[in-house]
């Protein structure tokens, strides 16, 4: 299925943003590139802790302070997600977010993004919040939207292939001489060798997915640092299957703790219930208990691109690889990955950039 002039793409990592930057590269320019999927969990790897894609809300709701780049991302992320409303995969949520401090929340910089942007009068907000907003934003159900991004890249021709990588070294050597290699591996990329970046972290996040169809905003509070406790309240109604809504949760950089903790639990259902009283009525089931770890980044998210002379350092060959000697040449690097609470939020943008910058670096080479 390989077009005979198109340029190799190996991207690492089959989390949303590896897939998006796929659905991007080969939506842009159809027959420029010939896209393989390389990655450990795959979309259909639902129940797998090993990456953190299935555990997302998953809505649209940008914390206070990020950077000029993440809000790009973020502002073509949202136009995006809203314009797909209509496929049933997204639907918009009425959303009211409270704050334990005072600021000037009309200067948030997504106020004429979102919908129906408000600051809330002090009667609107609960005990122990001081401000809050309320305004329209998207949610949708990561386990729903990953097959459903894998399917839209099946059909696309892209080519997926289940396999742990080592080294960057040894995903260069699939990509070849003038290829390209992405990598959207989250918190694989603080032990990818020839990456190896030590600011990336994990934040463990502890969730409860119900059923509960009279449960039909966002509300959360306060979601952001620093929290006590890592303590963080929020609830995201998805999309479908109907009246299924995500509890949250906690927010604990740092921690790789990948059990259920079961006092964290009610304490999470008794907070969501003190903001929700429609929680504690009869029709609510538990569904599942989840923890998920939030891949980031100190400094945040790394998004660019470099060439780099074949063979890479410290690259580790399979042995199948080692037969024969290795390719010489120079293949593009770029990485994109740290997104943290993000990464949905920030998916469509910065699949934008990286295929920008994948499309500069080829012309330029060229
Ligand atoms: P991942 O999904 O972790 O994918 C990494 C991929 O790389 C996987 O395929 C993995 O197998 C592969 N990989 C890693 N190392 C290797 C290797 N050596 N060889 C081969 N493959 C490798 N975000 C939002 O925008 N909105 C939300 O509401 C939201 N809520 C969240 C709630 C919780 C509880 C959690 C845990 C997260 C939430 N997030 C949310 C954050 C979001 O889930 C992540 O930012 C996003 O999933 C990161 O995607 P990714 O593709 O970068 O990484």
């Amino acid at each position: 299925s390989d077009k005979p002039t198109a340029t190799n793409v190996v991207i690492l990592g089959a989390g949303v943003i590896g897939l998006t930057i796929a659905h991007v590269l080969t939506t842009n320019s159809p027959d420029a590139y010939n896209v393989k999927i390389v990655a450990r969990d795959m979309p259909e790897d639902l129940a797998s802790q090993a990456f953190a894609s299935p555990w997302a809300g998953a809505n649209w709701s940008p914390m206070r302070g990020f950077d000029e780049a993440q809000q790009q991302r973020e502002r073509a992320t949202f136009n995006k997600l809203w314009d797909m409303i209509p496929t049933g995969l997204v639907m918009p949520l009425p959303s009211r977010v409270f704050y334990g401090e005072s600021d000037d929340l009309e200067q948030l910089w997504y106020r004429t993004l979102v919908r129906d942007f408000r600051v809330l009068e002090p009667g609107e907000v609960p005990t122990g919040a001081i401000t809050g907003v309320s305004f329209t934003t998207i949610s949708l159900n990561p386990e729903v939207y990953l097959p459903w991004l894998k399917d839209e890249l099946l059909s696309k021709g892209v080519q997926f292939i289940r396999r742990k990588v080592h080294s960057l070294g040894e995903a260069a050597a699939l990509a070849g001489p003038g290829g390209v290699v992405v990598n959207a591996t989250g918190l694989g990329a603080r032990s990818l060798i020839g990456v190896e970046d030590k600011d990336v972290y994990p934040i463990r996040g502890q969730t409860i997915i119900v059923q509960a169809p009279s449960v039909k905003e966002f509300i959360s509070f306060p979601l952001g640092e620093p929290l006590t406790d890592g303590q963080a309240t929020y609830m995201i109604p998805r999309p479908s299957p109907p009246g299924q809504v995500l509890l949250g949760g906690t927010y604990q950089p740092g921690s790789w703790d990948l059990s259920i903790d079961f006092p964290t639990a009610k304490g999470i259902l008794a907070r969501c219930t003190a903001l929700a009283p429609a929680l504690a009525g009869p029709e609510t089931r538990i569904l599942s208990h989840n923890v998920g770890l939030r891949p980031a980044r100190k400094g945040g998210a790394r998004v660019d691109a470099e060439w780099k002379k074949l063979p890479l350092e410290n690259q580790w060959l399979s042995p199948q690889d080692n037969a024969e000697p290795p390719a010489e040449g120079e293949v593009l690097v770029a990485h994109a990955y740290g997104f943290g609470p993000a990464g949905f939020q920030n998916s469509w943008g910065a699949a934008e950039e990286v295929a920008s910058l994948i499309e500069l670096k080829l012309k330029k080479s060229a």
